[in-house]
């Protein structure tokens, strides 16, 4: 029996028919696919059944890396490291389908490895990750409701989001504290082209700082005031943060980039 360690987030799936809905949202068949943390192994005996062409796992547990190695032999690649210090891009040759279910605690730093450094020749066909159901919640909030935000804005600029489904506590063992969500990326064809993506980390911070004032303060800190900023983006300072929709942040970072160069 292997036991749960709490410190690499691992709360093992076992729910069957949760399993099938997360390997029926794509098509496997025949692709280069990618799961992070697999643990025991329950997910990937469910990817493997669909028949991909390749499959590789990447585990930063040791005793977990051994017992994948042990149990399925020659039909996955197990690299026993830890998913934050990998270049994921390096090992393959084809776009590849990710799976990951990884620990809450590192979602935020896969977001900013995977989403706001994203290079323009995508390296996936898409990423099914699993949230905090309340965290997956803010990466698909529209704008005028409540959980629109830093999250929201960064996630969708160059990535389509669905929700698959929302996952009970007892589709796990050990049973986590909170409901969890799984999520899908796609790639988009169109974006609006930021030069450096941390200007958009940066605008959305100094904006969402205080979500409930207005608009006023956070952008005269950023634009001092540029009356013509205001009249280009239709931007009237009594809203606030959360009533610009998406396409306004991007066109403002651009504008701030605009404004510095
Ligand atoms: N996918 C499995 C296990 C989920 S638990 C299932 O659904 O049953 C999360 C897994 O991620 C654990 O196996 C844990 O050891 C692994 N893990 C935690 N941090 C990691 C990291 N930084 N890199 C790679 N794997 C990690």
């Amino acid at each position: 029996m292997i036991k749960a360690k709490k410190s690499l987030g691992q709360n093992f799936l076992i729910d069957n028919n949760i399993l099938k809905k997360i390997t029926n949202a794509v098509n496997i068949n025949d692709k280069t696919i990618l799961e992070i943390g697999p643990g025991t192994g329950n997910l990937t005996r469910s990817i493997l059944e669909k028949k991909p062409k390749k499959l590789i796992v990447i585990e930063k547990d040791n005793k977990l890396a051994e017992y994948l190695k042990d149990n399925f032999n020659n039909q996955i690649q197990v690299i026993n490291e830890d998913i934050l210090s990998v270049d994921e891009t390096l090992l393959f040759k084809d776009k590849v389908i990710v799976f990951g279910n990884l620990p809450y605690n590192i979602s935020t730093e896969i977001l900013n490895k995977w989403i706001l450094n994203l290079k323009e020749d995508f390296w996936f066909d898409c990423l099914i990750l699993m949230f905090q159901k309340e965290v997956a919640n803010r990466i698909i909030a529209k704008f005028n409701t409540p959980n629109y935000g830093r999250l929201s804005i960064i996630c969708n600029w160059k990535l389509n989001i669905e929700k698959i489904c929302d996952i009970k506590p007892n589709a796990f063992l050990p049973k986590p504290k909170i409901d969890s969500s799984l999520l899908i990326f796609y790639p988009k064809k169109n974006f609006l082209k930021i030069k450096d993506p941390s200007n958009l980390s940066k605008i959305t911070k100094i904006f969402f700082n205080q979500r409930r004032k207005m608009l006023k303060k956070p952008f005269n800190q950023l634009f001092n005031g540029d009356k013509r900023v205001l009249d280009k983006l239709k931007i009237n300072l009594n809203m606030r943060p959360q009533n610009l929709n998406l396409e306004t942040y991007y066109k403002l970072a651009i504008e701030y980039e605009n404004l510095r160069s």
